[in-house]
């Protein structure tokens, strides 16, 4: 059976595990057990923003101690029961998550683990000093133990077994949350920042999403702590709750379900068998810690598990984006005006161009001359200082890059930006799915992935792609949202003559069905055959428009290529 045979070894621990806490375990084992199944909880919700976010939050010790005090207060001075503890401490700790999140998520990766280890401080800096509510430095005692209804839970194997089924159930969450769909959107955010808007991924959202996940589970796992200890304390907001879930994530993996167990076991386990060791046991786990961050980056369960691969089959699962269709009846493309400076530098100046139907439209001008920028402008990576750009009856001055892909625009970059570790297919179907409205994303991603001569390479890793078929994935994943303006920056560059060839007759159908495209380029024997018009950038201003010939021969776009030969 083939469930059972990638699972056994999965199976075989758990069966050990539970032979163990039942028949062998000492009254202090089943707590130390108890305790790691805890920990299971808070890591599997840190996994959420640091491992798949790939966000380095240092506030899932806080959320973890936010649980714990709203169950200690609520549980030890108002005699309130689990069933509304145990939920509200979920919710308060998720709570202030979406709280911090509007200015903290913004923040680039150091400020960000900056601001959410602030955040901690000032928690902890609370529970010591409101004393009338927290206790202050010694806590609380007298926190109940955990009661549903006349069902009163006892230490040892009681406790064991339920906070280990609630650790089934946390894992089960996470399950769901991380379908193939999902992981694939996550991997793009990590790997692929520049292009997360031309898959359609909102970052911002999945973000968000993966912080209040992490915050939640933080909260569940500190409420389920403080009644294991019957008492809260400020320790439940120190830092070296933090600390201990950094290091269990990283030892046992950051991106697996297992890693959480195994790094929740064993970092509860550690102090014991390093008894011995007596002041040099943070040596030992340091060294540890080292040597898995060098040789088992993944941690320990990326040598018992594989991670999932990110399958397209499951993209229903995930509904398609109820955005309205894009109003294609105006112009593709019509920029006006249009300027942006650096600092000093005048990239574009009162550049206007327009763009009909089923046009391809070759942008030419040597570097620096402003083509990527404008290819920026349009998508939404950067904003015009002045001027109008619209996409049918999308203002892309406004709008964000998300929404402008979402609406039908699409770009291809300079260097291709896809995810090493997805498919070909699983990348071409993230597009796809997250893109547009597309009940069929499955078989329009075969659809797709054929117009780009891609069937061949569709299970092939993106990463070990050579160039030229790189190239095809990316200008694949741009149409799989079935846009209506396409602009891309040097596709042919690095290509061979028949890679050039091949592109340039995918562009050529799309433009036949209708797609209006901006091909940046500098290669003119490319784009020669393949666009009947040219405009000419330089220095920041459209010098020419006009049909292919004329443009090149033209004697300001001549003097502009100065030192490159147009024949
Ligand atoms: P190439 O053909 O070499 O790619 P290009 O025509 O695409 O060149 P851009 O990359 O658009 O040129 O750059 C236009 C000018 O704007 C250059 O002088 C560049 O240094 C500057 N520029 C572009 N982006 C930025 C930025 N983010 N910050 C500062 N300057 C920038």
């Amino acid at each position: 059976m083939r469930f059972a045979g990638d699972r056994l070894p999965l199976l075989a621990g758990a069966g050990a595990l539970a032979a163990y806490a039942i028949f062998f375990a000492s009254s202090y084992d089943q707590r130390l057990l108890t305790v790691a199944g805890i920990y299971v909880i808070m890591v599997l919700g840190y996994q959420f923003i640091f491992g798949h976010a790939g966000a380095l939050s240092l506030a899932q010790g806080a959320f973890f101690g936010v649980g714990a005090y709203v169950t200690g207060i609520l549980g030890s001075q108002y005699d309130a029961g689990f069933l509304a503890t145990f939920p509200l401490s979920v919710a308060v700790a998720a709570t202030l998550a979406l709280v911090v999140a509007a200015p903290v998520l913004r923040l680039a990766s150091h400020y960000f683990a900056l601001a959410t280890l602030a955040l901690s401080q000032l928690l902890l800096l609370i529970a010591v000093n409101w004393e009338p509510v927290t206790g202050g430095a010694n806590g609380l005692p007298g926190v109940p133990p955990i009661t549903i209804g006349d069902w009163r839970i006892a230490r040892g194997l009681p406790l064991l077994a339920f906070v280990w089924g609630l650790a089934g159930a946390a894992m089960l969450i996470a399950r769901w949350q991380l379908g193939p769909l999902r992981m694939a959107m996550f991997t793009v955010m990590r790997d692929t920042p520049l292009a997360v808007p031309a898959f359609g991924i909102d970052a911002g959202l999945l973000r968000l999403r993966a912080f209040l996940l992490s915050a939640a589970f933080g909260g569940a796992a500190g409420a389920l702590f403080v009644h294991t200890n019957r008492v809260v304390s400020p320790e439940t907001l120190g830092f070296g709750i933090m600390v201990t879930c950094l290091t269990m994530t990283v030892i046992g993996g950051r991106f697996r379900i297992t890693g959480a167990v195994i790094g929740a076991l064993l970092l509860t386990h550690l102090p014991e068998w390093f008894r011995g060791l007596d002041e040099y046991y943070l040596v030992a786990v340091g060294a540890l810690l080292i040597a898995m961050v060098v040789f088992a980056p993944d941690g320990l369960a990326s040598f018992i598990t594989a991670r999932t691969p990110a399958k397209p089959a499951c993209l229903h699962a995930i509904p398609a984006k109820p955005d309205a269709p894009a109003d294609r009846s105006s112009a593709p493309l019509a920029i006006d005006g249009v300027s942006i400076s650096y600092g000093g530098i005048q990239a574009l100046e009162g550049v206007g161009l327009k763009i009909g139907p089923g046009e391809i439209v070759g942008l030419i001008g040597p570097n620096g001359a402003g083509k990527t920028t404008l290819a920026n402008i349009i998508t939404g990576l950067d904003r015009p200082d002045a001027g109008f750009l619209r996409a049918g009856e999308l203002n892309l001055g406004t709008a964000t890059p998300t929404a402008i892909t979402r609406h039908g625009v699409a770009r291809t970059f300079q260097t291709p930006q896809l995810p090493d570790a997805l498919t070909v297919r699983a990348a071409v179907a993230t597009a796809a799915a997250n893109i547009v409205a597309n009940p069929d994303a499955h078989s329009y991603t075969d659809t797709v992935m054929t117009a780009c001569h891609l069937a061949e390479n569709a299970d092939t890793p993106c990463g070990t792609l050579p160039h030229g078929v790189r190239r095809r994935v990316e200008i694949a994943r741009a149409l799989a949202g079935r846009p209506f303006f396409l602009v891309l920056d040097e596709p042919a560059a690095g290509l061979a003559p028949t890679e050039q060839n091949e592109v340039a007759a995918i562009l050529r159908a799309q433009a036949a069905a209708g797609l209006a495209i901006l091909v940046i380029d500098h290669n003119l024997d490319f784009l020669r055959p393949l666009a009947r018009r040219l405009a000419c950038l330089n220095g920041g201003h459209l010098i020419a428009d006009g049909p292919t010939n004329e443009v090149l021969a033209d004697t300001k776009v001549q003097s502009a290529y100065f030192g490159l030969v147009i024949q």
